[in-house]
């Protein structure tokens, strides 16, 4: 594939994507994207979606385009990046077959990931064997592409680590090099690698509740950021706060440049002289969310601007989509089939099996 390096990643259409796939994802997809040196795969991931929404495909179906719509307003270009549909590939149904037998039920009941995502929704005795197994369904999106690099939020490592324990069983098993091991892009600043909820929860998660959507409008994001959540012993100005795991320090810290103090607040010269000021005491909430609120606004308005341009346009959307489907097919059909070669089970196309069993 033109010898260039492959990434893939996905998001699951639950819902339209929020500051934390911003910083966690997007973010580095554009950037790698830029750079011209990766082929580009992303996915929007409906099967996956459905492993917890299999009662509720509406959900899904609502949200295939708004999350399109969020690509291309954060700046991913189809003429630089394939996207697809997971349900229409037809590797991504195959693969986990063969995968499902190279791993234990035990090693799936240790990933930490599944285990906290269990816990957070309720599902108790019913959890779904779908749900269950997706992390192999993962490393068969990764590996259908032969996709060594991942740019993800930090949840996601216990996944590619599953993904390199197949990769590396499978080549193993069936003494080949086919399957290329995968490993994970996270974010370049830390306080990205799980982008904390509005509230305080340890994630911003659709799920939660806790997002500030990149489509969410002026006044929204106003009103998010200034109810938002900080430190609770910060009771009169005068009181010494703390920044640490105060989310509006955190955002602070993800999205704030010199370039916005000299604009916004001249009074200090960077985050850290702000910081200090917090700390000892004497610097109010309000100030701070003010800020960021002026920061957060000037961020997300071009993003907000691009998406409404490229409402107007729903069929072009639709149409890069189903382009990248068929591409995706097509190059993931060839990972099929050299995979089956390696197992053996291609028995009408190998000379080696028509010569020992036929002839
Ligand atoms: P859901 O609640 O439906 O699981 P989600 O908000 O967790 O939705 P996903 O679609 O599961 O979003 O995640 C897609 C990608 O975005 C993953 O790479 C994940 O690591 C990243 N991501 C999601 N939320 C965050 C966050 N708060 N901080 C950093 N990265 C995140
Ligand atoms: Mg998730």
């Amino acid at each position: 594939m033109e010898n260039k390096k492959i990434i893939l990643t996905g998001d699951r259409p639950t819902g339209a994507l929020h500051l934390g796939h911003y910083v966690g994802s997007l973010k580095k997809r554009v950037q790698l994207q830029n750079t011209g040196e990766y082929k580009q795969f992303v996915m929007i991931a409906d099967l996956q979606a459905l492993t917890d929404n299999a009662e509720n495909p509406e959900k899904i179906r609502n949200n295939i385009l708004e999350v399109m719509l969020d690509y291309l307003a954060v700046g991913l270009e189809p003429e630089k990046t394939t996207f697809f549909v997971q349900s229409h590939i037809p590797a991504l149904y195959e693969l986990p077959m063969y995968y499902s037998n190279l791993v234990t039920m035990s090693r799936l009941e240790r990933n930490p990931t599944i285990k906290n995502e269990i816990k957070m929704r309720n599902f108790e005795r019913n959890l779904p064997v779908g749900f269950m197994t997706y992390p192999i369904s993962q490393a068969a999106d990764i590996t259908a592409f032969k996709a060594k690099y991942v740019p993800v939020g930090e949840d996601q490592l216990p996944m590619l680590e599953q993904a390199r324990e197949i990769v590396s069983a499978f080549n193993r098993i069936y003494k080949c090099d086919i399957l290329v091991e995968p490993e994970a892009v996270l974010p370049d600043n830390e306080n990205c690698n799980r982008l904390v909820g509005t509230d305080g929860n340890t994630k911003m998660s659709k799920s939660l509740g806790n997002c500030i959507y990149l489509k969410d409008s002026e006044k929204d994001i106003k009103q998010k950021v200034m109810s938002m959540f900080t430190d609770p012993l910060h009771i009169n100005v005068s009181d010494p706060g703390h920044t640490e795991n105060n989310p509006v320090f955190i955002y602070l810290d993800a999205f704030s440049t010199e370039e916005d103090f000299a604009r916004f607040m001249p009074e200090y010269k960077d985050l850290a002289e702000m910081k200090e000021h917090y700390e000892r005491g004497g610097l109010g909430d309000m100030k701070c969310k003010k800020l960021l609120n002026n920061i957060m606004q000037e961020f997300l308005r071009p993003i907000r601007e691009r998406r409404e341009q490229y409402e107007k346009d729903k069929s072009y959307l639709l149409e890069v989509l189903k382009k990248g489907t068929e591409e995706a097919i097509e190059v993931s059909n060839k990972t099929v089939s050299e995979i089956r070669n390696a197992i053996g089970i291609n028995y009408f196309t190998d000379d080696s099996f028509i010569d020992k069993f036929v002839k």
